[in-house]
């Protein structure tokens, strides 16, 4: 069996293993970056809200809101190319049911200096509704663009060496080395012969598989919930390119997706259609005939022929008591894909960026990855 020397091998090929890799690479290592899909990109890192949040999203915790501020502008700025910026952003408050009411709202924002300005009339929404409505700044980054900026990046990159359609099959330590062996290709009939990997430094970028990988690494798993979750993708003449959220409870969101002219389209009821409490994410479409997603070893959903019924319609019905009559939007697809969160996140509905070092040598970073614009975070500790 080959068997290849690198300093770090990453495991995980979404905007955070491919960030950490390409970071790495400038300092001078040399990466293995390790992937289980046959291309970068196809799971959260492409199916989220693409909302580069500013904080308004957290008012229940501050610890996130101020965290999105920290990083955001430094995000934008070195990713200007795939954000939109120049759209109207609303939040707004539901009349019936909200967590927070416009009095918390404001003094959150004021004391987290991000700008709202009170809107108390707009032809395009219905006040019966909100209680609340306020012109905000966010933007929205273009996952899209954003997946293949970074599949080049790293696909280009002298001192990363990107392996695709990997099946991890042992990982042990060696010294001070982790000595890794994993085939290729899960759909041919036989199984590729194994490779060998061997590197002091591992870090788990693999954000719902967290826990598989740790276990096949023998550190401690993280307490995760997880949900198959749905984003659907609609147009709108009237609404145009606009985003609004109500907040904070179980309300939804239309935003634009990046610069693609669609609106992503999530509601807190109807997103999520399975959840599954265990630490790995165990769901019962997964089944035997099927070895492309398991629990240990979750698949791309949105290509998946047992994916759930689109909840877009009853995410629309919801969303449309906030607008005016006038207002029509059109479902045009979804995208599916596994959402994972902290299980301490519960309480305050907060989601940081967790990096913990649980094995010193050889050592062992696991990167758990609560929004996008924290991938900075990853400096900070490797
Ligand atoms: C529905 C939804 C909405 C969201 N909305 C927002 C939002 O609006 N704004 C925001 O900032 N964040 C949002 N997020 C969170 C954000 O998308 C994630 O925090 C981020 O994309 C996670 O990136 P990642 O690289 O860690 O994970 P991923 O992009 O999921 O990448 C992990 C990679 O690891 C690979 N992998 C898994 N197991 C193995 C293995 N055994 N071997 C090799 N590779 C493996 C996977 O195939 C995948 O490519 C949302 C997330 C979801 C799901």
């Amino acid at each position: 069996m080959d068997t290849q020397q690198f300093d770090f091998v990453v495991i995980g090929g979404g905007i955070f293993g491919c960030y950490a890799a390409s970071y790495l690479s400038k300092k001078g290592a040399k990466i293995a970056l390790l992937e289980k899909e046959s291309r970068l990109f196809r799971k959260a890192s492409l199916v989220n809200q693409a909302r580069l949040h500013s904080g308004y999203h957290y008012p229940r915790s501050l610890a996130t809101a101020a965290l999105s501020d920290e990083h955001k502008e430094r995000f934008t700025n070195e990713h200007r190319q795939f954000v939109h910026s120049s759209f109207e952003k609303y939040y707004a408050i539901d009349r019936f049911g909200s967590f927070t009411d416009p009095l918390q709202f404001e003094r959150f924002c004021s004391r987290i200096h991000i700008p709202f300005k009170r809107i108390n009339e707009h032809a395009l929404f219905n006040f019966n509704r909100l209680e609340a409505l306020y012109l905000t700044e966010e933007h929205s980054f273009d996952p899209v663009l954003l997946s293949r900026y970074y599949s080049e990046m790293v696909e280009n990159d002298p001192n990363i060496e990107v392996f695709l359609d990997v099946q991890l099959q042992n990982a042990l330590p060696d010294g001070v080395n982790w000595r890794i062996e994993f085939t290729r290709n899960s759909t041919l009939p036989s199984p590729s012969p194994s490779s060998r990997l061997v590197a002091p430094t591992v870090i788990n970028a693999t954000y719902a598989a967290t826990n598989a990988v740790n276990t096949m690494f023998g550190v401690d798993r993280l307490a995760l919930t997880h949900e198959l979750s749905e984003i659907a993708f609609v147009v709108s003449r009237e609404f145009g390119d606009r985003g609004l959220t109500v907040m904070d409870g179980p309300f939804g969101s239309i935003m634009p997706y990046g610069l693609s002219g669609l609106l992503s389209l999530s509601s807190v009821a109807y997103t999520h259609h399975k959840i599954s409490y265990d630490d790995l994410p165990q769901f019962d479409c997964q089944v035997a005939e099927d070895p492309s997603c398991r629990p240990a070893a979750p698949g791309i959903c949105t290509d998946c022929p047992r994916r759930p019924m689109s909840n877009a319609a009853k995410m629309l019905a919801q969303m449309r008591q906030y607008f005016s009559e006038s207002v029509q939007f059109e479902h045009l697809f979804s995208y599916y894909t596994i959402k994972s969160k902290l299980k301490s996140s519960y309480i305050d509905d907060g989601r940081p960026t967790e990096i913990s070092m649980l094995r010193q040598s050889p050592r062992f970073y696991c990167l758990f990855s609560g929004k996008i614009n924290s991938i900075y975070e990853v400096e900070k500790i490797v």
